[in-house]
C-alpha cells in the first residue's frame, strides 16, 4: 500500500567559522530516543535576561519528527554523518523506486542551513544525490548478475526554477547569450512536465556523476552572473528508472517505471522577507512566488479536510507557481515523499519558521502506486 504521510526529518548543522567567531549559542537540542527537536530561547531573548529589550514572549518549542538528525558536533555519539542520512532515508527511498514507486526528497531551509550539503555534499562528504546514484548502479549490477532476463534503463534530467523560469542545467550556458527558458506542458497521463527538457541516458555511476557536476556548475555559473541565484533558485535533479523483465514461462514482459526526484529548494528566508515587509518587491516577487506558493500548497494539503476522500483538487493552488505545478504529484499525489528541514544552530526566528513549516508537512498524505505495465 502506497498511502502514507510525507516523511519529515530535520537536520541541524555545525557552526560555521563566523558563528564560532561571534561566540554563537547553539539553540537546538535533539533527543536521540524520542527524535524530538527542541528550540531553546536565546539568552538575549530570554525575558529573565532582558534589561533593554521589550519583553517579547518567547518560549522553548518542542517538535517531533520522523528523524531529528544531529549534525552539530561530530564528537557526540548521536552525530549524524552524510552516510547516516543516506542509510536512514535515501536507501529506503531507493528500495521504493525498485518496487516501482515514484519518490521525492526535498530540502527546505534558510540559506546557509545545509540544504546543498545534505543533497549534494562535497567531494569528501558526498550527500544524498551522489549516494543514491552510487547505490542505484550497484543494485542494477547485482540484479543483472542474479536475475536472468532483466534489463534497466536509467535517464537523468536536471533543471532549475529561477524567477518563475525553468532553465535546463544540462544545456551548457552560452557566454554573452540570454538564458534559454523552457515551457511547461501537461499530459493527461504523466501530468505536468518540462517541454524539451534534456533527458540523458546513463549507463554507469561515472556518467551520472558527470552530468550531476555539469548541471551543478551550470547553476553556479549562472548564479555568479545573476547575483547569487543559487540561494534563490530551486534545483530539481530527476532520475528515471525503468526495469524491464521478461518471464520466459509466461512469455510476458513487465515494465516498471519510477521517478526519483531530489530537490534543493531556494532559501526559505526569501519568501518570508517579501511577505513580511513587501520591500523586496522590486527584486521581482516572481523570485519567491514558487516558494510562497509551496507554503500555501503545503498548508492546503495539511488541512485535514483535503486529506479526506472528498479532497477538492481545485483548492490546492498547485498551478499558482512553476515549482508547485511541476511537483504536483510529489506533493500531493502519486509519490512517496520526504522533506528534510535544514536548520542553522543559532538562528531563533528562521529556525522556528522552518520547524513550523516542517511540522505542517507531517500531516500531508500522498497515494503512491506501483507504476507497472505489461507490455506484451
Ligand atoms: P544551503 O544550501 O542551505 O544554503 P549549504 O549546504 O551551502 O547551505 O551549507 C552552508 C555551509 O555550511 C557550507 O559551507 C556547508 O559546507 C556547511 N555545512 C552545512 N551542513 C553541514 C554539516 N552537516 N556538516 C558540516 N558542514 C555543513
Ligand atoms: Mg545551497
Amino acid at each position: 500500500d502506497g498511502g502514507g504521510n510525507v516523511r519529515v526529518v530535520v537536520r541541524v548543522r555545525t557552526f560555521l567559522p563566523r558563528e564560532v567567531q561571534r561566540g554563537a549559542q547553539c539553540l537546538i537540542h535533539m533527543d536521540p530516543i524520542t527524535q524530538q527537536t527542541t528550540l531553546l530561547v536565546p539568552d538575549d531573548l530570554d525575558p529573565a535576561n532582558a534589561k533593554t529589550r521589550s519583553r517579547k514572549v518567547v518560549e522553548e518549542k518542542n517538535f517531533t519528527f520522523d528523524n531529528s538528525f544531529w549534525s552539530h558536533n561530530a564528537e557526540d555519539d548521536h552525530y549524524a554523518t552524510q552516510e547516516d542520512i543516506y542509510n536512514s532515508l535515501g536507501e529506503e527511498f531507493l528500495d521504493h523506486n525498485f518496487e516501482g514507486y515514484h519518490t521525492c526528497i526535498f530540502a527546505y531551509g534558510q540559506t546557509g542551513s545545509g540544504k546543498s550539503y545534505t543533497m549534494m555534499g562535497t567531494p569528501e562528504e558526498p550527500g544524498l544525490i551522489p549516494r543514491t546514484c552510487e547505490d542505484l548502479f550497484e543494485r542494477i549490477e547485482a540484479a543483472q548478475n542474479e536475475t536472468p532476463n532483466i534489463s534497466y534503463n536509467v535517464r537523468v534530467s536536471y533543471f532549475e526554477v529561477y524567477n518563475e523560469h525553468v532553465r535546463d542545467l544540462l544545456v551548457p550556458v552560452v557566454p554573452n547569450q540570454p538564458p534559454y527558458y523552457l515551457k511547461i506542458r501537461e499530459s493527461p497521463t504523466e501530468g505536468p512536465y518540462v517541454k524539451d527538457l534534456t533527458e540523458v541516458p546513463v549507463r554507469n555511476l561515472n556518467e551520472i556523476l558527470r552530468y550531476m557536476k555539469a548541471g551543478d556548475a551550470s547553476r553556479t555559473t549562472a548564479s555568479t552572473k545573476m547575483n547569487d541565484t543559487s540561494s534563490r533558485s530551486h534545483a530539481v535533479f530527476t532520475i528515471m528508472l525503468k526495469q524491464i523483465q521478461h518471464d520466459m514461462d509466461t512469455d510476458e514482459t513487465t515494465e516498471r517505471s519510477s521517478r526519483i526526484r531530489l530537490v534543493d529548494l531556494a532559501g526559505s528566508e526569501r519568501a518570508k522577507a517579501t511577505e513580511a515587509t513587501g520591500q523586496r518587491l522590486r527584486e521581482g516577487s516572481n523570485i519567491n512566488k514558487s516558494l510562497t506558493t509551496l507554503g500555501r500548497v503545503i498548508g492546503a494539503l495539511a488541512d485535514a479536510k483535503h486529506n479526506s476522500r472528498k479532497r477538492n483538487k481545485d483548492v490546492v493552488p498547485y498551478r499558482d507557481s512553476i515549482l508547485t505545478w511541476l511537483l504536483k504529484d510529489s506533493l500531493g499525489g502519486n509519490s512517496k515523499t520526504a522533506m528534510i528541514a535544514c536548520i542553522a544552530p543559532s538562528d531563533y526566528e528562521e529556525t522556528l519558521s522552518t520547524l513550523r513549516y516542517a511540522d505542517q508537512a507531517k500531516r500531508i498524505r500522498t497515494r503512491a502506486v506501483v507504476n507497472q505495465d505489461h507490455v506484451s
